[in-house]
């Protein structure tokens, strides 16, 4: 018999004309929590997968490119960093990519859902293997919004928001509210990064827009930076980069982070520099905040 095929949502409010399926080859775990439906299964194209609420989260094949460009261009950025917040993230992957850096002072990850991460611990050791022994790493479970606002003034250097979409558990962390409080906890030189979704589905474009708006009212210097990943929605994906101090392209510090000799799948000196060279049309969406 046929494997089945598994549908993936490409935003929350169901477009019925594009569809992106996987055919499975068994599924691994399901379950309802009180923050989303999660399902594990497995592929022979993308390995191990897990979707929430029926969208995209992490795949074994793909996951390189979104954690090595959330973790690696503001650290290529600003070197010096060694207290980072990570909002959401259970699954692990920005984690382990953050404790390559072996002057990480404390890394604190604050997921919502505790079952992300004890369910990727057992079906995905890729992302989630170092969480039982990394000393540096101090998971929280609790929403990211309310944590922010019980965190003293410049607790940290970097604050990555690893988060869902801005749907549900997800949405107070696109408010202006919470880019205030990010702005709060951050040092003088901190630098905040940030799902920008995706340039093409409506939905993604429309909610781009207006986090981008909300944190150029926040942050003095706000850039957009691009990716591929296979996965997402039309896999062409954007990360926002806020900042009190460094601008990425100007304070890059290339050589330094080479220094740090990490190999890398996706991420490197040249990408750093190119992801920041945006299509006309993206330019034009975001001129327009
Ligand atoms: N790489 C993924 C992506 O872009 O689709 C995101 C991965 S990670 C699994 C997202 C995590 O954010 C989920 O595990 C979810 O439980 C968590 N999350 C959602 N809202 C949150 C909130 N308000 N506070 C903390 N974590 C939250």
């Amino acid at each position: 018999m046929d494997q089945p095929f598994v549908d993936i949502l490409y935003t929350q409010n169901w477009d019925s004309s594009t569809k992106f399926s996987i055919k499975v080859t068994k599924p691994l775990h399901s379950e309802v929590t009180p923050y989303q439906r999660i399902d594990f299964f497995e592929s022979d194209t993308y390995g191990t997968f897990f979707t929430l609420d029926g969208l995209m989260m992490v795949t074994q094949k793909d996951e390189f490119a979104y954690h090595d460009m959330i973790a690696h261009v503001p650290m290529a950025t600003n070197p010096d960093i060694k207290r980072v917040l990570i909002i959401g993230g259970g699954d692990g992957g920005t984690s382990r990519e953050i404790c390559r850096y072996k002057h990480i002072e404390k890394v604190d990850l604050v997921e919502i859902d505790e079952r992300v991460m004890q369910l990727c611990q057992q079906y995905l050791p890729q992302t989630a293997g170092h969480i039982a022994t990394e000393t540096r790493l101090h998971p929280h479970f609790e929403d990211g919004l309310k944590y922010v606002k019980n965190t003293p003034d410049g607790s940290y250097d970097l604050i990555l928001v690893d988060s869902t979409d801005p749907i549900g558990s997800g949405e107070g962390l696109f408010t202006t509210d919470f880019y205030r409080e990010c702005f709060r906890v951050l040092s003088g030189d901190g630098i905040l990064i940030n799902q920008h979704e995706s340039p093409y589905y409506n939905f993604h474009v429309r909610e781009m827009r207006k986090a981008h708006r909300k944190i150029k009212e926040v942050f003095p210097i706000v850039k957009v930076y691009q990716y591929n990943i296979a996965t997402y929605p039309s896999g062409h994906w954007l990360f926002g980069f806020a900042s009190k101090r460094y601008d990425p392209i100007l304070d890059h510090q290339a050589k330094r982070w080479e220094e740090f000799g990490l190999k890398t799948m996706y991420y490197n000196s040249q990408i750093h520099e190119g992801a920041f060279a945006l299509p006309t049309f993206v330019n034009e969406m975001l001129a327009g905040t």
